[in-house]
């Protein structure tokens, strides 16, 4: 084989046509054949690009000036888009992104499953793909004396200067967020300090229920004591009367983690409740829930109307977390067990059947790779499982056990379109057949693509 030699050298400035998207949605254009990877760059644009890093078999490159710039290349409204990197495709039209994702999901079919015939229908995205999260926690820091807010630069510990806003955050918690801040700040409270791991306030997390308008502040301490505490609460609870809960979380440790074991409420309830169609959630503030609850209804709607329920199925769903797809089959189905990794969302789970009056559903703690073949020994034999697996996919050992177990259809909601096809292929291999998958845009102007499939016995 003849050896090949990159034909591009470092630090050369080169003209460069881009064809494709990376997963991050970074640009690929070729030389030769080689690919060089160049973030900002957008199919159809010629550019200069200044040659970066070289490896054997690609590139990567900085964006110097677009000779020819595409009409989906739009201005990212984030003052900081570059310097913060929480988002990857503002400078893209939604319209790009929605067909980014959908491509995505039909390349990792074919490349990683060889599944080449199933309809990957166009992405569902969002009316208005801006201020969509209902939660934020952003770090708390000192500049110039002053107590500011910001999330921390690319790959860094700095924050940002100049961060006043998110533009992917609900309007109401970004207002929370500054409110905190500039009351602590007049207050005289210590923000924490994570050189020298000293001082007290470290991050700041609001959440609000978009179908309740009930707000929760969370306050992460270093410390038991928070000073202040009582002045801080009742002007934020006086101010602000959506706020229902102001809870204090104390992490102690040198981490990266946010949010430590312990939580005490200083004022208000312990939960506030959001609604997700008919069902109705309390959160705490170490519970995990969707963070796009419009685009969650609508992933959830088709995961159910993928179910196809008439009220007589006994269902599974693995990785069911707090009960959200559980409670929503539910109510179309005669019996639904849940399983999940982690014993407070199962508290969480089990408190929220209670709060919709079901008693239908049944919650376990435990692997599922492992609790689904210890089911099948019990001679369970579901007719529809649900999976929602971590961003690795499912074990071999769960999918072997919904292979035997023989459900008429499996609906596998995944958050990684790769694993999914690696999980499909085996699923296809033990007489299963993909019958369709639906992208759903949960993360507008990210990466992240979100997707579900139908899967039916032979
Ligand atoms: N279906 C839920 C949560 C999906 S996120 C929702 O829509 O809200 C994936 C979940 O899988 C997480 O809650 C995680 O804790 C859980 N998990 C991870 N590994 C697991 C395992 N091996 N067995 C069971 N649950 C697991």
């Amino acid at each position: 084989m003849v050896k090949q030699i990159p034909p591009v050298q470092k630090n050369q400035t080169i003209e460069l046509t881009f064809e494709d998207l990376t997963h991050e949605g970074d640009g690929v254009g070729k030389i030769n054949g080689y690919p060089l990877f160049v973030p900002y760059g957008l199919p159809g644009e010629k550019a200069k690009v200044k040659v970066i890093k070289v490896k054997k078999n690609f590139g990567f490159g900085k964006l110097l000036e677009i000779d020819q710039v595409s009409p989906d290349r739009v201005e990212p409204p984030c003052d900081v888009y570059v310097q913060c990197g929480g988002c990857q495709l503002q400078h893209m039209s939604y319209n790009l992104q929605l067909n980014m994702k959908q491509n995505q999901v039909k390349n990792a079919l074919k490349k990683v499953g060889h599944i080449t015939d199933v309809p990957v229908h166009s992405t569902i995205g969002m009316d208005d793909p801006w201020r969509y999260r209902n939660k934020v926690q952003i770090p708390v820091g000192y500049r110039g004396g002053e107590l500011i807010t910001g999330f921390y630069r690319k790959r860094s510990h700095e924050i940002i200067d100049g961060m006043d806003t998110c533009v992917i955050t609900a309007e109401i918690n970004d207002r929370m967020v500054e409110a905190v801040r500039r009351i602590a700040d007049r207050l005289g409270i210590q923000a924490y300090n994570e050189e020298k791991h000293k001082g007290v306030l470290r991050h700041i997390m609001v959440r609000t229920g978009f179908e309740t308008n009930e707000t929760m502040i969370v306050l992460v301490t270093r410390t038991e004591e928070l000073p202040y505490e009582t002045e801080l609460v009742k002007e934020l609870n006086e101010t602000y009367p959506q706020i229902k809960s102001i809870v204090q979380n104390v992490n102690k440790q040198k981490t990266n983690v946010i949010l430590g074991k312990n939580t005490k409420v200083l004022w208000g309830q312990e939960y506030i409740y959001d609604t997700i169609g008919d069902i109705k959630f309390a959160i705490s503030a170490k519970s995990f829930y969707q963070v796009n609850p419009a685009q969650t209804k609508k992933l959830y709607d088709k995961a159910l109307e993928y179910a196809d329920l008439s009220g007589n199925e006994i269902v599974i769903d693995a990785y069911c977390g707090i009960g959200t797809i559980s409670l929503f089959l539910a109510q179309k189905a005669k019996k639904v067990y849940g399983v999940e990794i982690v014993p407070e969302a199962i508290s969480d789970a089990k408190a929220n059947a209670k709060l919709n009056h079901m008693d239908n559903v049944e919650f376990y703690v435990g692997e599922a790779e492992k609790v689904m073949p210890w089911w099948t020994a019990q001679g369970l034999r579901p007719d529809v499982i649900v999976v929602d697996p971590p961003r690795k996919g499912c074990e071999e050992a769960l999918l072997e056990a919904m292979i035997t177990m023989k459900p008429k259809r499996i609906v596998y909601v995944s958050c990684n379109p790769s694993t999914l096809a690696r999980d499909l292929r085996i699923l296809e291999d033990g007489g299963y057949e993909t019958k369709q998958v639906q992208p759903v845009d949960m993360f507008p102007q990210t990466g992240h693509v979100e997707c579900v499939a139908l899967i039916e016995l032979k």
